[in-house]
């Protein structure tokens, strides 16, 4: 283990380590359900607390210059790289995914320190051509405040270098609660942001298990001015209407039901790797993961067949052992789920090609179900699980009315060699994200987010800035 040094059990509140009361929870390894560390339960009184010192630092941390704050971002990052070992360790033992995905995480997540911290310098206002010949009309960006970040636990990592590097790098301070199951992560990361150089009560990290008081506080206080969420459409909604009464910005990272097209001119070996990487990371509990593959009735036979066979190479086991490609669910009620998942589509005409059964108490094979239709759960609910479920079209408007058939518009994929097609299908997808003869589209250079209720505002790329800034129009009047 190279991470005890990393390891903390309390919340991080201005520039400390902070239990509040005696209560504890345990945080569990969901590969065998151990105890991995018992934390503190700071709930609403370190939830309070952490606001106000966020609220304080704001006054001096809003005056640094985007310069000063790019430097101790870039030491945030060099401290995440360095630590990859130790923080990829804790994220396997926390959520249960690969290690080797864990490593990718670490690097997935602290290029978005490193982005921010050179985009921070970037955040331009503009000089206007005045409408009178004696005024002079200026726009800055400032930073929105105290912002209140809440993150899922499938990216321990990521999902709050997100959101905390562009608000650091605007000049606010950041109040994060981290998913109860996995907050050992966040707080190694605050503890290197310690090191790096951040002011006490710059970014503070609450720990708790009461996620609806710890979130209603946030949205309640009028000294926070903007949430940040990443997690399912249901709490979204609970936090926009949280947030009215105090009129905050808001952005919501929400649920997906992403479809995977796969046309009669693709490339099927392509399109079959491109179904595997998208849909089987982190055991399938991803937001962009592949929910329902869509295919041509004239490849349906060979797709299917070639997709089993690579679904089938696939390791399920503990995500700390070598060559494992599936870790475990992250609980018994995910793992009752997706099993839910799969008796529905059997009793409505579903054929398991492959998998479909529960192993032990945590794991699901990677499953394979044929001849899926529009009635099964599936195709309206977002899978978070290692289940393909493969359905049959004619022509391309009967594919795009199929993908389009959800309430969902976060990622979206399709495989065709067709030029012409790849355009019209691309615009006429319903979904913040398109991926063309691509399932990995997540990088810190491109915005990610999405539309209808999949949330709104974007993360990461030169739009990811956007989210923590306001705009200020300056009106110089009587140059004479
Ligand atoms: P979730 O139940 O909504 O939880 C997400 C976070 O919200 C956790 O920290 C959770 O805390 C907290 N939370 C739960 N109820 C709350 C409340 N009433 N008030 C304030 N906070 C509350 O989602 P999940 O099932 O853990 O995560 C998976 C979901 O996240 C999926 O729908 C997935 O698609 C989505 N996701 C979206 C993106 C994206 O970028 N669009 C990325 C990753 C995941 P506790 O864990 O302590 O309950």
């Amino acid at each position: 283990m190279n991470n005890s040094n990393l390891i903390f059990d309390r919340s991080f509140v201005d520039g400390k380590w902070i239990a509040i009361g005696a209560s504890k929870f345990d945080i569990v390894n969901p590969a065998n359900g151990q105890k991995i560390k018992s934390v503190n339960d700071g709930g609403v009184a370190i939830s309070e607390k952490a606001i106000g010192v966020a609220f304080e630092a704001f006054q001096g941390w809003k005056k640094t210059t985007a310069k000063f704050r790019a430097t101790l971002l870039e030491k945030w990052h060099n401290l995440i790289l360095d630590n990859t070992e130790g923080l990829a360790e804790i994220m396997t033992l926390e959520c249960g995914k690969p290690l080797k995905e864990s490593k990718g995480e670490v690097s997935y997540g602290a290029a978005f320190v490193k982005w921010f911290a050179e985009e921070g310098k970037r955040t331009y206002g503009d000089v206007i051509p005045p409408h009178t010949e004696n005024r002079r009309l200026v726009v800055i960006k400032q930073a929105v405040g105290v912002v209140g970040a809440i993150t899922p636990w499938n990216f321990p990592l990521a999902m709050i270098t997100r959101k905390v590097a562009p608000a650091l790098a605007a000049g606010c301070t950041v109040v994060l609660r981290p998913a109860e199951e996995t907050p050992l992560t966040a707080l190694a990361i605050a503890h290197l942001a310690s090191i790096a150089g951040f002011p006490p009560g710059v970014f503070n990290v609450i720990i708790g298990k009461d996620a609806s008081a710890m979130g209603k506080v946030l949205c309640e206080s009028e000294k926070v001015k903007k949430i940040s969420f990443t997690g399912s459409t249901r709490v979204g909604h609970l936090l926009m209407s949280q947030s009215a009464s105090t009129l905050k910005k808001l952005s919501l990272e929400l649920g997906g039901n992403a479809p995977f097209i796969v046309f009669e001119d693709a490339n099927i070996d392509m399109a079959v790797e491109g179904t595997i990487v998208s849909k089987f990371r982190n055991s399938g509990q991803t937001c962009v993961c592949v929910n329902r593959v869509i295919v041509h009735e004239k490849i349906y036979e060979k797709f299917s067949q070639k997709l089993k066979k690579a679904i089938s190479k696939l390791k399920v086991g503990n995500g700390m052992e070598e060559e494992v490609n599936i870790g475990p669910l992250i609980n018994k009620d995910a793992l009752k789920k997706v099993n839910d998942f799969v008796e529905d589509a059997i009793l409505k005409g579903g054929e398991v090609l492959l998998g479909g059964k529960r192993i032990g108490e945590c794991f699901f094979e990677p499953t394979l179900i044929s001849n899926a239709n529009l009635e099964m759960n599936f195709s309206k609910e977002e899978i978070f699980g290692p289940i393909i479920p493969l359905y049959k079209f004619s022509n391309d408007e009967e594919a795009i009315k199929m993908a389009n058939n959800t309430v969902y518009g976060l990622a979206s994929y399709f495989f065709s060699e067709n030029v012409t097609r790849c355009w019209r299908v691309a615009e006429a997808l319903e979904y913040g994200m398109v991926g063309i003869n691509e399932g990995l589209i997540s990088t810190e250079l491109a915005p990610f987010g999405g539309i209808k209720f999949s949330g709104q505002g974007r993360e990461g790329s030169k739009y990811g800035m956007d989210d923590y800034l306001d705009i200020k129009y300056m009106c110089f009047g009587n140059i004479i």
